[in-house]
This record gives C-alpha cells, sequence and structure tokens, in this order.
C-alpha cells in the first residue's frame, strides 16, 4: 500500500430489499449507502460484481485504499467456497462465485457470512456486545436471525451453518412453515406476526407507518392491543428460553424492527423467562446499540478464509 493513503474496509449487508455499503477507518464510518437489491436483479448475473464493486470503489474518498471487503447476506451461504444459496430472498446474488469475483474485481480479500453473523461481530466490536464472552443476538424481523458468538467466534453447526433457529418449533399450534416443520418460533415471534396481528386490531393503520409512541398510547387505551403485545412477548420467550437454557449467554441482543417495541412487550417476555430460583438463567437483554448499520459495520471484521 502506498504510504501516503490509509486503509479502509468496505462492509455490505445484502438484504433482500436493500444493499446497504459501508467503508470503515481508522476513526470510523467514512461513508455510506443503501441501494434498492432489486438493481442487480436487471443486470445480467456475470455482471453483478462488478456492478457491486464499482458501488464500493465510489464511496472510497481520494486518499483512503481498500483493503478488504466483507459481506454479510440474508439467509444461508457457503462461507468456504464464498457462495451464497438463498434462492428464496436473494436470487440475484446466489449459486454463483460472487466472492471469488469480486475478489478478482477488487483485488483484496473478501470474506463472506449470514447476515445475522456480521451483525453481532459489529455489535461485538462496536456497539452493545464489547466484552461479552457469549454473545446471543435474535434479530426480528421478516423472520427471526440468531447468532451466537464466543468471544468473538462464530458459533457453527457441524456443516458450518450458523444455527437457524428461528427454526426451532415452539408450539403445538400446527401452522406450516416455508422450512418444511410446523409452528417454528419465527411464524409466531418474528415482526411480520406483530406487524400482522396490529393491522387486523387496528384496521387502516399501517404498522410502518406508526411509532413507538403510538402504540404505547393505543396500548394504554386498548386491552386488546396491550395484550397483543404481551403475547407476542411471551411467543418471543418460549424460543428464546431454549436458547438460554442451551447456550447460557451472558448477555443477550434484541434488533431488528420488532425490537423497538420491547418495552411494550417486555413484560410479556419476561414471564416467558422466568424460572424458579434453584432454575434461573441470565437473562440480560439489551437492545442493538448499532441498528441497521450492524449487519453492513460487522461485515468489515467478518474473518477471510483466503
Ligand atoms: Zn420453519
Amino acid at each position: 500500500m502506498n504510504p501516503t493513503t490509509s486503509a479502509v474496509r468496505a462492509g455490505v449487508d445484502l438484504g433482500g430489499t436493500g444493499t446497504r455499503i459501508l467503508i470503515h477507518g481508522e476513526s470510523g464510518i467514512v461513508s455510506s449507502r443503501t441501494v434498492p437489491t432489486v438493481l442487480f436483479s436487471s443486470i445480467e448475473q456475470s455482471q453483478r460484481a462488478k456492478a457491486l464493486a464499482s458501488h464500493v470503489l465510489e464511496l472510497i474518498p481520494p486518499g483512503m485504499e481498500l483493503v478488504s471487503l466483507g459481506i454479510g447476506a440474508s439467509g444461508p451461504v457457503d462461507t468456504e467456497a464464498g457462495v451464497i444459496t438463498n434462492k428464496d430472498t436473494l436470487a440475484c446474488f446466489s449459486f454463483f462465485p460472487l466472492a471469488q469475483m469480486l475478489r478478482e474485481e477488487l483485488r483484496v480479500k473478501v470474506s463472506m457470512d449470514n447476515d445475522a453473523v456480521a451483525a453481532v461481530l459489529g455489535e461485538y466490536h462496536f456497539g452493545a456486545g464489547i466484552n461479552s464472552q457469549r454473545l446471543l443476538m435474535v434479530t426480528l424481523g421478516t423472520g427471526i436471525g440468531v447468532a451466537l458468538l464466543e468471544n468473538g467466534k462464530p458459533f457453527r453447526t457441524s456443516s458450518g451453518q450458523h444455527p437457524e433457529a428461528g427454526h426451532i418449533p415452539i408450539s403445538g399450534n400446527p401452522a406450516p412453515c416455508y422450512c418444511g416443520l410446523h409452528g417454528c418460533w419465527e411464524t409466531l415471534a418474528s415482526r411480520s406476526w406483530l406487524q400482522q396481528n396490529l393491522e387486523k386490531a387496528l384496521p387502516g393503520i399501517a404498522f410502518e407507518k406508526q411509532d413507538r409512541d403510538f402504540y404505547r398510547e393505543m396500548a394504554a387505551q386498548r386491552e386488546d392491543v396491550a395484550a397483543l403485545f404481551h403475547r407476542y412477548g411471551n411467543y418471543l420467550g418460549r424460543g428464546l428460553v431454549t436458547l438460554l437454557t442451551l447456550y447460557g449467554p451472558d448477555l443477550t441482543i434484541l434488533s431488528g424492527s420488532a425490537a423497538h417495541y420491547y418495552p411494550l412487550f417486555k413484560e410479556g417476555l419476561e414471564q416467558a423467562l422466568t424460572r424458579s430460583e434453584a432454575y434461573a438463567i441470565n437473562k440480560t437483554i439489551v437492545p442493538s446499540e448499532l441498528g441497521d448499520v450492524a449487519g453492513a459495520l460487522g461485515a468489515t471484521v467478518i474473518p477471510s478464509l483466503n
């Protein structure tokens, strides 16, 4: 590297809806931009890596030099091959050697992992999870994303995947899930469940257009709305208690758009997590500090395999 330039790392959070690109240097975030992921679907597959690379390069100011690129991608990822395998929500970046193509394009190290892993790395290095030895992060969005770090290292299954813990069955209610099981945690405790049920209870009120104060007021006025948040907390707790029991994290971070409503469902959640004293578990729960930026920021520190 030229001694007069300063090194920066790029992080990309590839989601089904948006692709956030972020440049991070010694003194913090240098620049960031989000582009709609659908933009890449209209480009031929062989040109998509090149298009992504040029978005990254555009964000690097003069006098700075890119030294690495990390990608956190929604859904399953083959971290060793650097290939995304998410046919459901990220088809346009799946089943071709994206990491290798970006490596050739940018001539820097490229690493790749699931977006939940990227987000927990972000909170561990830069946010609410600093100093945690065993950190659990639960992201409440369209589905439920779960990632666990032990002294900063991601926990993986024997096949190298991160645990898809949103698909732990928690309910006797046999609602079918797209994963093939019935009664999965994410069918009952993702933001989608909360959104659908609030919109059903309050017709004509779009969830994404309201804020926490609005629903706090609604819950104070209407028992059924308060009960709905309570039930949501309960469902969330029924899956979370399994993870807390098995992994015993010292800290749990809640993130994603539904985490914003934590004060409204906290009581229901606590109720589902409380055991008798002899069987008590560590239920220290805090909201995410980095919010939407956690994934892209964490992607800058995904360890490289090459
Ligand atoms: Zn499932």
